[in-house]
């Protein structure tokens, strides 16, 4: 490995650590401050471009530190305009980084790990089994890098609005690198951005989902899937570990009913999970914790054995819930093309 890629990276890191960092090579702590500015709201990425920092200091950052930015190494496009980036993250592995647009805005769906632990039955990515957490610094470098900037000649595309953690991971298994990329992202010192920007998608692991509903005040979106119990467990077997009804008894302690939103996430299989009784038993789970339902569409997987449910069942479900006075909607499938929909995510940059 060369020597510039085992410096540290610079973005990643949080105010007080950029000062720490600049403090460490004897300049004043406010250059901290500078160096965020070009890191998060210039988006710069070479030293040479830090015009308030003197050329020693410079010298000094880039002998130590690498900016980290790295783009994408791949790319491809849906007919729909959704595009998929792969990046290298060292020791041979790759993650997936999903951009979508949809009128003003965009959304980038980021990863929080390289595979995941959690292996969930339906999911692509939990098929890799888990190769390796994310740094912060790798976290951001999806969100800084992407959209790239244009080609010649080519229409730039719209700038992020809003970022989801549902890429390869489970974010809450990795919560500390991911809590620093939620305050880079909301501090004023960082990119600014309001909470209700970020959704943070989990199987709803324990207790790190408190954590993240005390310390922040991001979106949330918990995978349910089913509601119920013994055929969760076959497909998601964080369930042992991180009961559904636990979660739901967390989730009711807190405020979703204002500013903050939570979604349960409800892929529909053909025959397992869509008829009217489990319907009820996702009824009879929420209870009154003000929530909305996504019900997704399946996309099928190499070696899995489930199918997706017909439109109609999934109008048929939606409307049920909708008579029982819980908001539902069948959320729009999304770069299926290039393996970019919901759990198709394996690395392999189709
Ligand atoms: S669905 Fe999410 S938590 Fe489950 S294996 Fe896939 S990436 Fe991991």
């Amino acid at each position: 490995m060369e020597k510039q890629d085992i410096k540290p990276a610079l973005i990643g890191m949080t105010l007080s650590e950029l000062q720490n960092v600049v403090m460490g090579g004897g300049m004043p702590k406010f250059v901290g401050k500078q160096l965020a500015e070009w890191l998060y709201d210039k988006k710069v990425t070479d030293f040479e471009s830090m015009v308030n920092i003197s050329k020693k200091n410079k010298e000094w950052l880039s002998a130590n530190y690498q900016i980290g930015r790295e783009a994408p190494s791949r790319q491809s496009k849906s007919a729909d305009g959704t595009v998929k980036y792969l990046f290298k993250v060292g020791g041979g592995n790759v993650i997936e980084s999903v951009y979508i647009p949809d009128k003003e805005r965009a959304t980038l769906c980021v990863s929080s790990q390289s595979g995941c632990k959690m292996n969930c039955y339906f999911c692509a990515t939990g098929k890799l089994g888990f190769k390796a957490n994310l740094t912060a610094a790798q976290i951001m470098n999806q969100i800084l890098s992407i959209p790239p900037a244009p080609a010649r000649g080519e229409e730039p595309m719209n700038p992020l609005t809003n970022v989801v953690f549902m890429g390869m991971g489970e974010p809450l298994d990795n919560f500390k690198e991911v809590e620093k990329v939620i305050e880079i992202l909301t501090a004023p010192w960082g990119l600014g951005w309001s909470p209700k920007r970020i959704t943070v998608s989990t199987v709803g692991k324990l207790p790190q989902l408190k954590e993240l509903l005390d310390r922040t005040q991001v979106h949330v979106a918990v995978s349910v899937h089913t509601a119920d119990t013994p055929q969760r467990e076959s497909m998601m077997p964080a369930q042992r570990a991180f009961p559904i009804s636990s979660v739901m008894r967390t989730l009711a302690g807190y405020d979703f009913s204002h500013q903050r939103r939570l979604s349960l996430e409800y892929i529909m299989w053909r025959g397992v999970n869509d008829d009217i009784a489990h319907a009820d038993m996702l009824v009879k789970l929420i209870g009154n914790i003000p929530c909305r339902v996504n019900l997704i569409r399946y996309h099928a997987i190499p070696g899995v054995d489930l199918k997706p449910c017909s439109e109609e069942r999934m109008l048929m479900f939606r409307n049920h819930l909708n008579q029982k006075g819980i908001t539902a909607t069948i959320r729009a499938s999304r770069g299926e093309d290039i393996d970019a929909a919901c759990g198709m995510l394996a690395g392999k940059g189709k």
